[in-house]
């Protein structure tokens, strides 16, 4: 796995996405800083999984990556064309498809899995007759583990797991070569997750597919990524590839996240793994650094001087004033026991 990406697939470049709140009367409008100048690649045939805490803007991020929501500003290139411009959406939204987070509410209760799955075809051209549409959604059900007879079902007859893989189907069969996945695994039970990440892996491997998982888990993050990016109150705090988070992880919120992962013996566990404090406003985000009101390494800098994304060696960027290569031990053990 590589460290940097030479020659990305998808790029994420300086985007922001900024919602206006409607203000009530005699009061000005407020702006919820959602997205603020995220830049992020990732190869072919690879995985970046964006990591944070709900509400860290991830999902914001996701859907102006598909284009379900224009960025503020910044850009979003698939391999170098800018598909946050509408005329450039148009020809290449078929390659990159978004699998949302609630399966269930991604299907029409009232269409039939197969009636979805040649929609989705229809609507983009593919598949030829209506047979040939057919047999391909029989095709694609099997591909992700389900038997050809789900193609007479309604979502309401299915499981959390096999609605899922309908999706996962439904996405599949516009042919893209970049699936943005939502919390793909959040809803499902530990041995359907399991099941849904076997299968994700398998479809990478057969068909080459780019992944942009979207998640607050950080195990499910470091077992299926090659990259992983941390996010904080709308910013990237950490860039890495999967090695670099989970064994040497510079970021303090980085740190605290990793110490926080479930692991098989609670008791096994380092002192001190929360993170105090409440995550504060996107509408009035914290000046300078935006963990600075919850880190335990703050200093006054943090305090009005945002630390930019900068390379610490073999490709690993890291946001922070207090993050150095040589300090990696010393701040780990910082971070894991800030009351010591
Ligand atoms: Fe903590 Fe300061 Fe680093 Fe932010 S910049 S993570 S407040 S040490």
């Amino acid at each position: 796995m590589a460290d940097t990406v030479v020659s990305p697939r998808l790029e994420v470049r300086e985007l922001t996405k900024h919602f206006a709140l409607r203000g009530g009367f005699g009061r000005s409008k407020e702006v919820v800083h959602a997205v603020d100048d995220v830049s992020l690649r990732i190869g072919a045939g690879q995985t970046l999984a964006i990591v944070g805490e709900s509400g860290c803007g991830k999902s914001t991020l996701a859907r102006c990556i598909v284009g379900l929501t224009s960025p503020t500003a910044g850009q979003v290139l698939l391999d170098g064309v800018d598909i946050a411009q509408p005329v450039a959406l148009r020809e290449h939204r078929r390659e990159i498809q978004l699998v949302s987070q609630n399966p269930l509410s991604a299907l029409n209760r009232r269409r039939t899995v197969g009636s979805a799955i040649v929609q989705a075809m229809q609507v983009h051209g593919l598949g030829g007759s209506k047979q040939a549409r057919l047999d391909a959604a029989d095709d694609l059900l099997e591909r992700v583990g389900l038997r050809r007879d789900y193609r007479d079902r309604f979502p309401s007859a299915m499981s959390g797991g096999e609605m899922q893989r309908a999706v996962i189907a439904r996405a599949l069969a516009v042919e893209p070569s970049v699936l943005v996945l939502d919390e793909p695994t959040s809803s499902l039970d530990v041995s359907v997750k399991a099941k849904i990440v076997n299968l994700l892996l398998e479809l990478q491997r057969d068909l080459g597919l780019t992944y942009v998982i979207i998640t607050h888990e950080i195990d499910l993050a470091l077992h299926i990524a090659d990259r992983v990016a941390i996010m904080y109150l709308g910013r990237v705090t950490e860039d890495a590839s999967v090695e670099q988070a989970s064994c040497t992880p510079l970021h303090p919120y980085a740190k605290l996240l990793l110490a926080a992962k479930p692991v098989p013996d609670p008791r096994s566990r380092a002192a001190y793994v929360g993170i105090d404090g409440e995550v504060p406003s996107a509408v009035d985000p914290p000046k300078g650094c935006r963990f600075h009101t919850r880190c335990p390494l703050a200093i006054d800098v943090c305090t009005t001087v945002r630390p930019d994304l900068t390379d610490l060696g073999d490709g690993q960027l890291v946001a922070c004033h207090r993050a150095e290569p040589r300090d990696r031990k010393g701040l780990l053990d910082v971070v894991a026991d800030p009351h010591d």
